[in-house]
């Protein structure tokens, strides 16, 4: 089997000991894999004067798959955002964000399995900001055709290929009519080729509150980027926190997967961090490069090891470290696959 060439980008606060968690656990499952370790951010930063150093940049044109740990942009360094910054360098337009209830996470609600595609390289995050002077600032909220028609074929193309039920357009077009009335349009037109999935659009302050009432009601979700941002927060809250959720970046050949979560300065170097969203990030890698019988197992393992919460970590109400937690990940995959040989 040919190998599978990783960019990793480990990042900055707790990224070294989630993506160190995610190599191990990789390592293990996984033969071939030839890694190609790069820094970016403050580490970068620090030794080069640069957030992200070309060799960054050459080694992802090289493998075309990135797995990153959470980068952190110092203000005022040039970069609005270093993730941004790669996801409209390799136009990486596609933001996927699952969040599922785990049996042995309990919440408010126990059978929550929505998929959010969140349009990543427009909108108010095209970066195009103006002080007008000293007590007026623009943002200008860009959205297109191009960029609006390929994320809403995405959500659909999914949903056909997974058999899921129900398309979710999340927008604000009573208010914004020319930006949001263009990807609702959109939307509505692109979702008469998918007869068989229900298309339902939904304001999107209605649909944090429904959201919140009964979250089983939903499904694929696709918006704009920052809804879709604020929206997957929301996602991440009702299976138990920012922990637990994972994202890919896909664009036309290039890909990039990582934690929905930040650095979350406040833990680093504790030990204490918990890498499931890593781990779930990897996972979603596997699938993306055709190993998807080894990225299912991967699930399989940490839904076994997030069953007895004498095994959650910190964040989760447990007392569990990040190194222990990847061990069990780990045993738990070994048996999987002596189990199945
Ligand atoms: P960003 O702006 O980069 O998204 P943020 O400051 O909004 O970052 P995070 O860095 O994700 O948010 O942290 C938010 C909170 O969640 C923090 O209290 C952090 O400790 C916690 N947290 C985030 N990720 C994890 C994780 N993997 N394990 C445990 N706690 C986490």
């Amino acid at each position: 089997m040919a190998n599978i060439e990783i960019t990793l980008i480990e990042g900055d606060g707790i990224g070294p000991e989630v993506t160190k968690s995610a190599r191990e656990v990789l390592n293990f499952l996984v033969e071939n894999i030839i890694w190609h370790d790069v820094v970016a951010g403050g580490k970068a930063l620090d030794a080069t004067g640069e957030l992200i150093p070309s060799q960054v940049l050459e080694s992802a044109e090289k493998t075309k798959l990135i797995l990153k740990g959470p980068i952190a942009t110092p203000i005022g360094k040039g970069f609005r955002s270093v993730n941004v910054y790669l996801r409209k360098h390799f136009d990486l337009y596609a933001n996927v964000r699952p969040s599922k209830s785990f049996k042995g996470v309990s919440t408010r609600y126990s059978d929550v399995n929505l998929v959010i595609f969140r349009e990543n390289t427009e909108d108010l995050y095209a970066g195009i900001e103006k002080r007008v002077d000293d007590d007026t600032r623009h943002s200008i909220k860009v959205i297109t055709r191009k960029g609006s028609e390929r994320i809403i074929r995405a959500a659909f193309d999914y949903a056909r290929a997974q058999n899921r039920k129900k398309v979710t357009l999340a927008h604000k077009a009573n208010i914004l009519k020319e930006t949001d009335g263009l990807f609702l349009e959109i939307g509505r037109r692109i979702s008469l080729s998918y007869p068989e999935i229900e298309f339902e659009e939904i304001i999107i302050d209605n649909l944090c509150m429904q959201l919140v009432m009964d979250p089983t009601q939903f499904d694929v979700f696709v918006t704009m980027n920052l809804y879709g941002d604020i929206l997957s927060d929301l996602c991440a809250g009702l299976v138990g926190g920012l922990g637990l959720t994972a994202s890919a970046n896909i664009g036309n050949g290039y890909a990039m997967f990582e934690p929905v979560h930040g650095s979350a300065p406040d833990i680093a170097g504790m030990n204490i961090a918990n890498p499931t969203a890593m781990l779930l990030s990897a996972a979603m890698l596997l699938k993306h490069v055709g190993e998807a019988e080894k990225g299912e197992l991967l699930e399989k393992a940490i839904e076994y090891v997030l069953d007895s919460p004498q095994n959650h970590t910190r964040d989760l109400g447990g007392i569990m470290s990040t190194t222990a937690f990847t061990k069990l990940v780990i045993e738990a995959l070994a048996s999987e696959v002596k189990r199945v040989c």
